[in-house]
């Protein structure tokens, strides 16, 4: 009788299984179709000089306007996107998007742009990143590059040689989610990041346990030591930002500051107004 429920057990998993295989090859061959048609779209938040509170730049972060499913956040189909191969194409249209974007505002403000680890390992990498400048005409030192740690992971050396040559074009590097790794202090040693940015893991926890305020004063003064400016990302209240103030971070990130939200043209489509603080 055991090993009957066991079995079960084991065909209840199995069709749990075949069914959530099924889900994202579906959900690969839509995100094929949305990649070409359109159905991807940015959002921007802002980066702000943590003294003063000025906007100093915007981070690009992509949706998927799916017809049935509605609007999807990048956990629920970068994932997929990774597994397939799809994040080569996606990747590129974010960054051409991005550049685009930023080519055209008022301000020539800094805009960051997330790269996949299987981005940073495609040796053609560089070439794409100097092609999109030229084509978009935003000056490459507006450009910032957010890589994860666990980006390096694999095959170091050539994630490292794409680093330097993406350097040598003039746009800055800037490591996102700064501590959640396993190799944070190593990384840091190995290439001269120009940011690093305290996981929002960190910061949500300030006022709430002792270790995490140690842990971002510690990242803070690392920063310091290392001639390399800290952004603190996921700041919510105004007595996390007024800590990062105090604590000399140089710039912040999060729904204290201003929600992302779709350019004002997009505006019809997504009603930025309900969730952007700015
Ligand atoms: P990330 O690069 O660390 O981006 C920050 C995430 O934190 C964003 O989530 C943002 O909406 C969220 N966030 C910002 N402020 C706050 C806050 O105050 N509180 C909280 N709780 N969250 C905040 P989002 O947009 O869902 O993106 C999640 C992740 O997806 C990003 O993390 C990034 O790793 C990835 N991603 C987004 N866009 C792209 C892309 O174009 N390409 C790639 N490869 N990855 C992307
Ligand atoms: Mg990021
Ligand atoms: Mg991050
Ligand atoms: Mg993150």
């Amino acid at each position: 009788r055991a090993k009957d429920s066991g079995r079960g057990v084991y065909a209840f998993f199995k069709r749990e299984m075949d069914e959530s295989i099924r889900e994202r090859r579906g959900l690969a061959r839509e995100l094929r179709e949305a990649i070409a048609t359109d159905e991807l779209v940015l959002h921007y938040q802002p980066l702000a000089r943590a003294e003063d509170g000025a906007v100093c730049g915007f981070e690009a972060l992509v949706r998927w306007r799916h017809p049935v499913r509605g609007l999807l956040p990048p956990m629920e189909f970068i994932p997929i996107a990774e597994e397939s191969g799809l994040i080569l194409p996606l990747g590129e249209w974010v960054l051409r998007q991005a550049c685009a974007d930023a080519a055209a505002w008022d301000n020539p403000l800094r805009i960051a742009v997330n790269l996949s680890p299987v981005q940073l390992h495609q040796p053609d990498l560089p070439a794409l990143v100097h092609s999109v400048l030229v084509e978009t005409g935003l000056n490459p030192s507006r450009l910032e590059l957010e890589i994860t740690e666990t980006a390096l992971f694999k095959d170091f050396q050539r994630a490292l040689g794409n680093l330097r040559r993406l350097k040598a074009l003039g746009v800055r590097i800037a490591m996102d989610d700064f501590g959640t790794g396993f190799s944070s202090l190593s990384t840091l040693q190995s290439f001269p990041f120009d940011k690093i940015k305290i996981d929002k893991s960190f910061v949500e926890n300030i006022h709430r346990h002792d270790r995490a305020t140690a842990i971002v004063r510690a990242v803070l003064s690392l920063g310091r030591s290392l001639d390399i400016p800290v952004t603190a990302e996921g700041v919510e209240t105004p007595e996390q930002l007024e800590f990062l103030r105090a604590e000399a971070c140089a710039e912040v990130q999060g729904y204290a500051i201003g929600r992302p939200a779709p350019l004002a043209a997009d505006e019809e489509e997504a009603p930025a107004r309900l969730t952007s603080h700015r």
